[in-house]
C-alpha cells in the first residue's frame, strides 16, 4: 500500500474520498514513479511485467476460473503477493485485470480481493472496485493519450466508413493500441464522453476538467 507520506505529498488525505480527478492525479503519480510518461509516443503498459517488478515476492498464476465474470484475485501478506488471473479471458482483458489488481495493491489496505465484473452498487468494497477499474483505465489508457487518439480515428474513419462500422473499427484499433479488451475500450469511451466533447469543442487536453459521473 502507498505510504501516507506519499499520499500526503500528492495532497491526498484519505483514498476513501477520492474523486475521479483526484484518482487520476494519484494514478499519474504512480505511473511517473514507475517510469512511465504519458507524453511518450506509443504509450503502452504491460501490467503483468509491471506487477513482476513492483509486487513484493509475486506469485502469479493463470487459473481456469470457469466463468468470464471472475477477473482476478489478489492476496497480500507480509511475505508475498499472489495474483491469479483468469486464463479464459483475452490477453488484453488480463492486462486490464492485472492492472486492476495493481491499483488495489497500491491503494487499498485489505489483504484479499476477489474481483468480478459483476458489481453491486453502493458499498465500500464496490467503491474500491470503482477505484481499481477507473484507476486501471487511466493507467493503461490515460485520457491525455486516449482522447486525442480516439478523435483522430473518429475523424479519419468517418470519411471512409458508415458510423456503425467506424465505431467498431475505432474500438478494435484502440484495443490493439493500448493492449486491452473490447469492453474496456467501450467503457473508456463512454466514461470520458464529456471530456471528449469539451476536447472536440477546442479545450486543450491539458486544460480539460475531469468530471465525476454524477456531475
Ligand atoms: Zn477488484
Amino acid at each position: 500500500m502507498l505510504t501516507s507520506q506519499l499520499l500526503a505529498k500528492i495532497g491526498v488525505a484519505d483514498v476513501r474520498y477520492l474523486t475521479k480527478k483526484g484518482l487520476y492525479q494519484v494514478v499519474t503519480h504512480l505511473a511517473e514513479l514507475n517510469g512511465f510518461n504519458f507524453n511518450a509516443v506509443n504509450y503502452k503498459v504491460n501490467s503483468i511485467e509491471l506487477a513482476k517488478e513492483v509486487c513484493h515476492n509475486l506469485h502469479l498464476e493463470y487459473l481456469d476460473f470457469k466463468t468470464l465474470d471472475l477477473c482476478g484475485i489478489l492476496y497480500k501478506s507480509e511475505k508475498s503477493t499472489s495474483i491469479a488471473l483468469n486464463s479464459r479471458r483475452s490477453a488484453g482483458g488480463r492486462n486490464f485485470d492485472c492492472m486492476h489488481e495493481l491499483i488495489h495493491y497500491w491503494l487499498h489496505g485489505e489483504e484479499a480481493f476477489y474481483c468480478s465484473n459483476k458489481l453491486e452498487p453502493s458499498s465500500t468494497s464496490n467503491y474500491f472496485e470503482w477505484q481499481a477499474n477507473e484507476g486501471a483505465a487511466q493507467f493503461l489508457m490515460p485520457y491525455q493519450v486516449f482522447i486525442p487518439a480516439y478523435c483522430r480515428l473518429k475523424n479519419s474513419l468517418s470519411v471512409t466508413h458508415n458510423e456503425g462500422e467506424a465505431n467498431k473499427e475505432i474500438v478494435a484499433r484502440l484495443q490493439r493500441r493500448f493492449n486491452v479488451g473490447k469492453k474496456s475500450v467501450e467503457i473508456r469511451i463512454k466514461s470520458l464522453e464529456h471530456e471528449i466533447k469539451h476536447y472536440i469543442n477546442g479545450v486543450p487536453i491539458g486544460e480539460l476538467e475531469i468530471l465525476s459521473a454524477n456531475k
